[in-house]
């Protein structure tokens, strides 16, 4: 950013010639104090959205950024829900991710809805990233995605993943195919899973955020609060133990989150939803062994969250028609608008 000026004094060149734009700017000042050290960047902010079909590789691009697990990824699509925001503080920058439910045709509510989120998150972003997956054939989910693209006025990259699957000549052809669709601001091959290039997107996207002050606090990670985190952590292996029966139909609330005072334990009291009453028995398991494992397996990462040992209490409620009711669906969390 200031390389140009290194060496002149004050680096009063590179100043005069930033300060003719006008922005926002801190002052960085990186280890002892010396005239040699100072340089005054403007610092960039801003809202970068991730669409893209199901299953591309979008909430392991957002872990790998983040470098921790705040999004579920699963080999199922359509396990993100919720619009989760990953903030990135950098020294020069700030980076909030919005990692968004796969979009997708459906005439189903539940899938609609999803397909909204996604969408209004890409309108909302300084920036958006359109993720692709170089393995997987085209479908016409994409041509939905571009046509919703078209209409966005951020710039958009282009990012084609899992390059570790399909070796670097395989990429140019999906380069080709793509790159005259959208008048993308960069394409960019990666892998979200093995981290290949995502530094270098990373540098991208702090070259190409607007100029502004951060919009949270340095140290904080998500806005999401604490139960959310929670609620993802215990429904993602819910959903593992249970997907040969209930693949979709499960729904995680956290009601009580307390501390036992004097004690470094925490009493957790989590829900699981169910759709049918015929569901809760295989949600429980014989003998209440379900609910157990899902209780056993999910502690250990909700007591890394919280840096306590906890206490789970965990219960299954059946509510009907969860996925198709609107009411339902706002006070699970997975609708964000009034
Ligand atoms: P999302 O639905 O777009 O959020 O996709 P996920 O992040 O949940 O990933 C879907 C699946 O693709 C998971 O099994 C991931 O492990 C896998 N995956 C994601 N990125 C890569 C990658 O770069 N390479 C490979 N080989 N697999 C990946
Ligand atoms: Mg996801």
């Amino acid at each position: 950013m200031a390389e140009g000026a290194r060496g002149a004094p004050f680096h009063l060149e590179w100043i005069a010639r930033s300060a003719t734009a006008i922005g926002h700017w801190k002052l960085v000042i990186p280890g002892v104090l010396s005239a040699e050290d100072w340089t005054l960047m403007a610092f960039k902010a801003g809202y970068v959205a991730i669409v893209g079909r199901p299953n591309v590789g979008k909430s392991t691009l957002l872990n790998r950024l983040l470098g921790q697990k705040l999004s579920i990824v699963s080999p199922r699509p359509q396990t993100t829900r919720n619009r989760i925001l990953g903030i990135k503080s950098l020294p020069g920058a700030q980076i909030v991710f919005v990692d968004t439910p796969g979009i997708h045709r459906s005439e189903q509510r539940f899938n609609r809805e999803m397909t909204r989120a996604g969408l209004r998150a890409a309108g909302d972003a300084d920036l958006v990233l359109w993720m692709v997956d170089a393995e997987a054939p085209e479908t016409p989910d994409d041509l939905l995605i571009l046509e919703s693209l078209r209409r966005v006025k951020a710039p958009c990259y282009l990012l084609i993943n899992k390059v570790d699957r399909v070796g670097k000549p395989l990429v140019l052809p999906i380069i080709d195919r793509f790159k005259d669709r959208l008048p993308f601001r960069e394409i960019v091959p990666l892998s979200a899973a093995s981290g290949e290039n995502v530094d270098r997107l990373e540098a991208l996207l702090e070259r190409d955020l607007p100029e502004g002050h951060p919009f949270f606090p340095e140290d904080q990670v998500t806005d999401r609060p604490e139960r959310f985190l929670i609620a993802e952590l215990i429904r993602e292996r819910a959903f593992h133990l249970l997907r040969q029966e209930l693949p979709y139909a499960v729904a995680v609330t956290v009601e009580q989150v307390r501390e036992r005072e004097g004690r470094d334990l925490v009493d957790v009291g989590a829900t699981l939803y169910v759709e049918k009453a015929s569901q809760k028995g295989i949600a429980i398991g014989a003998g209440g062994q379900m609910l157990k494992q899902i209780g056993q397996q999910s502690r250990p990462a909700i007591e890394a969250l919280l840096g306590r040992r906890v206490n789970l209490q965990l219960v299954v409620k059946v509510r009907e028609g969860w996925r198709r009711d609107e009411d339902a669906l706002r006070d699970l969390g997975y609708l964000d608008h009034p």
